[in-house]
């Protein structure tokens, strides 16, 4: 059978999810500077930093020892191993090597967890402003993804007293500290009550720590692993190495959690991508074991960074920007800019950002969120001055 369009009749299961929306941004940047135009590109969620040297060295090394091999589903012990040993290190968290696994991105790996755990019914709670794949895994999976939202005055923190409506009739609750888009993080007391509420109605916490390496404050960043000793069997905890060392390309995420789960979400590997790189593993093992002082630097960086584009985003009228203690994106409110230019919503007020001031963002109708953009401040100081620059032009001064 085919469909109306030609080719093949696809899944009906794909009909409720659509291609990822900060891919359709880059797409459109990239329509205009292959027009010749200057596009500041504040859309990208990747580091502007090169992988560090001994990490680049070591997937070299990888190739030249003939280390490109088939490796184990879940990765080599060596590199799950290192994984355990830092969480016991810094949360105190008792995750052996088999109940660590790792795959082709941070992405990959919550998808494999997403197949091994939901089926058509199940109800999966996830907070706006979200990351983009969260709810788009959950509907791949049939599930049904359970919006909550958190507030803008509260700093964007997830508060679990808002699940309390779906107690008992949740499978999963996903959560994400230090968040893409708003960059909040979760405080310690909101952590321990989330773990309370996964022991008291068995929903699963599913916490993606992908920008642990990035929080300047204010505040501290606690990872869900703190409370792993208390909720054993219903918390899995998944990172990455793309964003804490620069490594998007080389794909290489992680899960920590329960061993019947972590089997679990092994066993679709094994019919899937079988593993990430056996090149790309042994970069992950020298990422982990050697000299953390790039990431350091990295996120110092980024600090400055982050200060800079909350103060210039400030300056714009219509714009009201908070500062996000974590991650690499700010998210302004701009419903008062976007009522002066007439849009009828952020994806409008976006594109004629784009096309009047050459300027790139992500409309927060992406992330569930309308009326707030997302700026990445993976970029040099001087193009997120320039950027933010062309919007004051655009759009006016703040007052003073
Ligand atoms: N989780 C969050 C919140 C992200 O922002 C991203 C990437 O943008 C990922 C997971 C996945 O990253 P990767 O698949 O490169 O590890």
């Amino acid at each position: 059978m085919t469909a109306p369009g030609g080719g093949p009749r696809l899944a009906k299961r794909l009909e409720a999810v659509s291609l990822s929306p900060t891919l359709a941004v880059m797409m459109e940047a990239k329509a205009l500077r292959d027009r010749g135009v200057d596009v500041i590109d504040f859309g990208p969620g990747e580091p502007d930093f090169d992988t560090p040297a001994h990490i680049k060295d070591a997937g070299t090394r990888a190739i030249a020892d003939n280390l490109t091999h088939y490796t184990d589903t879940s990765g080599i012990v060596d590199l799950r191993r290192a994984i355990a040993a830092r969480y016991r290190e810094t949360w105190g968290a008792d995750w052996t090597d088999s109940e660590v696994m790792t795959g082709c991105g941070g992405k990959n790996v919550l998808f494999l967890l997403a197949q091994a755990l939901f089926e058509p019914g199940d109800r999966v709670a996830i907070y706006a402003p979200y990351w983009v794949s969260f709810p788009e895994q959950v509907r791949l999976c049939g599930a049904e993804p359970i919006v909550l939202h958190a507030r803008e005055a509260d700093g964007f923190v997830p508060r679990a007293r808002d699940l309390e409506p779906h107690a008992g009739r949740l499978r999963a609750v996903i959560l994400n500290s230090p968040c893409n888009p708003s960059g909040a993080v979760i405080p310690a007391d909101e952590v321990e009550r989330f773990a309370a509420f996964a022991g008291r109605t068995g929903a699963v916490l599913i916490s993606d720590e992908t920008y642990d390496a990035f929080h300047y404050g204010p505040g501290t960043f606690t990872s869900f692993a703190a409370q792993a000793a208390r909720v054993r069997d219903r918390l899995v905890l998944v990172n990455s190495f793309s964003k804490t060392y620069a490594m998007t390309g080389w794909r290489v995420g992680y899960a920590l959690g329960p061993r019947s789960l972590i089997d679990a979400a092994r066993k679709v590997q094994s019919h899937d991508a079988t593993h990430t790189a056996s090149i790309s593993q042994a970069a992950a093992l020298a990422a982990v074991r050697g000299t953390q002082e790039p990431v350091i630097t990295m996120r110092e960086e980024y600090r400055r960074r982050r200060d800079v584009i909350v103060a210039a985003l400030n300056r714009v009228r219509g714009f009201s920007c908070r500062v996000p203690p974590g991650a690499f994106y700010v998210f302004p409110n701009v419903t008062a800019a976007e009522r002066r230019l007439d849009c009828a919503d952020t994806l409008v007020f976006a594109k004629r950002l784009m096309q009047e001031a050459g300027v790139a963002t992500v409309p927060g109708e992406a992330f569930g969120s309308p009326g707030y953009l997302r700026f990445s401040y993976a970029l040099a100081t001087p193009r997120i001055l320039e950027g933010v620059g062309r919007l004051e032009k655009l759009l006016g001064s703040a007052a003073p």
